[in-house]
């Protein structure tokens, strides 16, 4: 199977290129030239798999140029044995919500999901044999922690991690600035994720920059990280045993939620997928209104949606757009010259055909975490609340699943400002409180941003 640009159809990939780079050469993503289509008898096959048999048909259909079935299935084992859940994710009632808790691994988010099999890809591909691979990423606070969980101590691979400075949670701070091993960099970039975010794509499409430093990417857009996610959408549908369930999902650069969307297209029955926004709602504006208008990025207690350019995006424009690489080039372009873009009715129409979305605000998110608290003595994250806020509007879609994207211990003081109580830290996290965080803050730019990194890998 090979891989194509977004902007540009006519390049031809790997699945091993594209883990590598992550996003396509002129800044488009990556798209799959095939997406299997399973028929009903197919699915009832998959419906009685336990959660690494599921995750190795579901993920082998996208790589099996590259890695053998046996091979991948060991694979996903070793990646899931460190989680708290021998089921990986673990499908929980409360009131009519279905939650799919997602954040039993090692750093408590749903990230952890694909990148503990990313992270077990690099030694695999033996992508790191020849030449050091430096990794960079921006996070908005899981990913990185995630990152550096699964790339910690790797051979030949360095990992370059961008934060926005001050602007992620206390915990999810000390997780990922004490667990990393001296392969790991810490980057403190006085500006919000979308300045990360930017500084990385920006590295990315320097190829001088990008070929000296042999760099490689694991953010949301690498369309390896959105195949581990469409296993989840799988596997709770099948233990749910209903038809027309629908997805409510946190959202910050459109990765887990269009993982729904590809599962979907793989023919599993699902109804509507709930985009749920904090106030950082561009995504909820584009499907309500058609405008796609980046705003100056707003701190909310959910920071790990506080995002306004949401990249993936970009790969369902590629369907909405009737799959024309040139069209998707030309809104990226007024993109980039007007800020914003804007999409036809009948563009609009074919997206609510398949999505709705809110905005739900912080005091409404704390007023979640309190209800569900006081109904049924369970504490949810931030995320998850938004969440359950975006389902709570939508009481028509009956069987619905929320994804629970964190654990509530990440987000703390939110939990202690909405219930007044203090968590305790769960043991299966690996944290040493006392231990020194090791970072550094530079300024937001690119060439402070290469030169840290250079300075490094000297
Ligand atoms: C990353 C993250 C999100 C948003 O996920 P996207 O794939 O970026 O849409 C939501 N909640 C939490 C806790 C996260 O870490």
């Amino acid at each position: 199977m090979n891989y194509f640009s977004t902007r540009d159809k006519s390049l031809k990939f790997s699945f091993k290129d594209i883990f590598l780079r992550g996003l396509a050469p002129g800044g488009g993503l990556f798209l799959p030239n095939e997406i299997k289509k399973y028929n009903q008898e197919e699915l009832n096959n998959l419906s009685h798999l336990n959660y690494n048999d599921l995750a190795t048909e579901i993920i082998f259909n996208f790589c099996s140029d590259e890695i053998k079935k046996k091979e991948l299935n060991s694979l996903i084992q070793k990646s899931y044995s460190s989680f708290k859940e021998k089921e990986v994710v673990n499908l929980k009632k409360i009131g009519n919500i279905n939650l799919l808790e997602l954040y039993h691994g090692p750093t408590l988010a749903f990230k952890d999901i694909a990148m503990q099999v990313i992270g077990n890809m690099y030694d695999h591909l033996e992508v790191a044999k020849d030449k050091a691979v430096n990794v960079v990423v921006a996070t908005s606070g899981d990913t990185g922690s995630a990152a550096i969980a699964a790339l910690s101590n790797r051979k030949n691979i360095s990992l370059f991690v961008l934060h926005p400075h001050n602007k992620i949670s206390n915990i999810q701070r000390k997780i990922m600035t004490t667990i990393g091993g001296d392969n790991i960099y810490n980057i403190a970039i006085e500006g919000s994720f979308d300045d990360c975010q930017k500084i990385v794509k920006d590295l990315f499409n320097e190829n001088s920059f990008r070929s000296k430093i042999n760099m490689s990417g694991v953010n949301s857009i690498n369309w390896a990280r959105i195949v581990c996610q469409i296993v989840y959408y799988f596997y709770s549908f099948f233990k749910l045993k209903k038809n027309n369930i629908s997805f409510s999902v946190p959202t910050g650069n459109f990765g887990d939620i269009y993982a729904g969307y590809v599962a979907k297209k793989m023919g599993l029955p699902i109804n509507k997928l709930l985009v749920a926004t904090n106030k950082n709602d561009i995504l909820q504006r584009v499907i309500n209104t058609g405008e796609y208008k980046p705003d100056t990025v707003k701190a909310t207690i959910t920071p790990s949606m506080d995002i306004q350019v949401a990249s993936n995006f970009e790969r369902l424009l590629y369907y909405i757009l009737d799959e024309s690489d040139s069209k998707v080039g030309s809104l990226m372009s007024d993109l980039s010259s007007k800020s914003l873009f804007n999409l036809e009715k009948k563009e609009v129409d074919k997206i609510k055909k398949d999505f709705e979305a809110v905005k739900v605000t912080d005091e409404e998110t704390i007023s979640v975490i309190d209800e569900i608290y006081r109904e049924h003595k369970f504490i949810i994250d931030p995320h998850t609340a938004t969440g359950v806020g975006a389902a709570n509007r939508f009481k028509n879609l009956r069987d619905m699943v929320v994804l629970g994207t964190a654990h509530p211990y990440k987000f703390s003081d939110t939990i202690k400002k909405a219930i007044g109580k203090n968590l305790d830290i769960p043991k299966h996290l690996k944290l040493n409180m006392n231990k020194k965080e090791k970072f550094d803050i530079i300024g937001n730019s690119n060439t402070e941003v290469k030169n840290y990194i250079l300075g490094k890998i000297q």
